[in-house]
């Protein structure tokens, strides 16, 4: 495999603009680029990509190349690999960020084996080591309870980073950059998946993972119907409500509220978890929080390690008062 510079992200699209997760790989890869020479380039694969493209580099990018053909309009993976490893040839570059999406993690691996390459998986935070000059990463391992830092040996370098874990870099509106059409021939006899339906989750109000305040509750809520008192509570804050995987599992909520290792990552300003014994799975997904304030009954729960505030009192007694004083507000 020939030396790379630089780094690429590869950004995903989403309804014509930017995905908010392309924004934090760039911001993730212009840190790595005070260690390693090059530029911060962005490749996109599938269909109508000018805006996306126009903001990837309002976003930091320095240099988009678009992989853009009607065929990649639902982002087919055998077809999307076959355009990134046309991207990878063009560009060369010395690392390689993806995000972890749903999108990220079917792509990601299969990429990496197409380059015959290593990929650091689930990171948290990117860097080069100093004497090696390699990328190295720290990741979540042993569900959770722990942190390995990990080095790529492989080049190029590769790596899948966990949403939110980069506070996207200020855009810059002015901002110019070259935008590049790479040219590949798509064969559509490639395509051995394709997506039959699509299934939008129902519900209103704010998105889980862009939520400023999310409110969560666990298993200590004993039952479904503690969780619309929730609801009513993030009406009234203009927050997102979750869950911890017990409530998931409990068939109490809907399974794209969970927060955690196997469900979503959030990075709120305020978290509130309600009957959550803190469980370092369930806390993997929501170390990125600013403040976390905890309601639950046992003074030894871990979520007290954690939680800047806490009660340690029955909810019941504590989200009626809790609840009154915000409206009061
Ligand atoms: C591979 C793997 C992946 C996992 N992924 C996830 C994940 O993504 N997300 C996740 O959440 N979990 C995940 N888990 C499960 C995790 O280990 C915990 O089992 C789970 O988070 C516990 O949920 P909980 O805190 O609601 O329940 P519990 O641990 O049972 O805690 C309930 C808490 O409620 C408190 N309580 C009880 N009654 C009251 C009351 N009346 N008022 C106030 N507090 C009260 C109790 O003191 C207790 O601390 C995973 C586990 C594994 C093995």
């Amino acid at each position: 495999m020939q030396a790379g510079r630089g780094v690429l992200i590869v950004g995903e699209a989403s309804n014509g603009g930017l995905g908010p997760t392309t924004a934090e790989l760039l911001a993730a890869g212009r840190a790595l680029l005070r260690d390693l020479e090059g530029e911060l380039t962005v490749g996109l694969v599938g269909h109508n990509l000018a805006m996306a493209a126009e903001t990837a580099i309002q976003a930091g990018a320095d240099r988009v190349y678009t992989v853009d053909d009607a065929l990649l309009q639902d982002l087919p993976a055998d077809l999307c690999l076959s355009a990134l490893a046309e991207l990878y040839q063009t560009v060369t570059p010395e690392v390689i960020l993806i995000a972890r999406t749903a999108w990220g993690r079917e792509v990601a691996p299969r990429l990496a084996g197409r380059l015959g390459v290593g990929l650091l998986q689930d990171c948290l935070e990117v860097g080069i080591e100093a004497d090696s000059g390699r990328l190295t990463a720290l990741r979540p391992v042993c569900g959770g309870n722990f942190l390995a830092r990990v080095r790529c040996t492989g080049s190029p370098q590769m790596a899948a980073l966990r949403p939110q874990t980069y506070a996207p870099l200020t855009p810059e509106p002015g901002r110019r950059g070259e935008v590049v059409a790479v040219p590949v021939a798509l064969d559509a006899s490639q395509v051995r998946a394709r997506v039959v339906r699509r299934v939008r989750h129902e519900h209103s109000g704010v998105s889980l993972t862009e939520a400023r305040v999310v409110i969560s509750g666990g298993r200590g809520l004993g039952g479904p119907e503690p969780f619309r008192d929730l609801e009513e509570l993030a009406g009234t804050l203009g927050a997102a409500v979750g869950a911890s995987r017990a409530a998931v599992d409990a068939g109490w909520v809907p399974g794209y509220w969970q927060i955690g290792l196997t469900g979503a990552t959030i990075a709120p300003e305020l978290y509130i978890t309600v009957g959550i014994s803190g469980a370092s799975q369930h806390m993997a997904g929501c170390s990125g929080a600013k403040v976390i304030v905890a309601i639950n009954t046992d003074a030894e729960a871990p979520i007290f390690r954690e939680a800047r505030y806490g009660v340690v009192a029955d909810w019941q007694a504590v989200l009626p008062a809790f609840m009154e004083a915000v409206r009061s507000l």
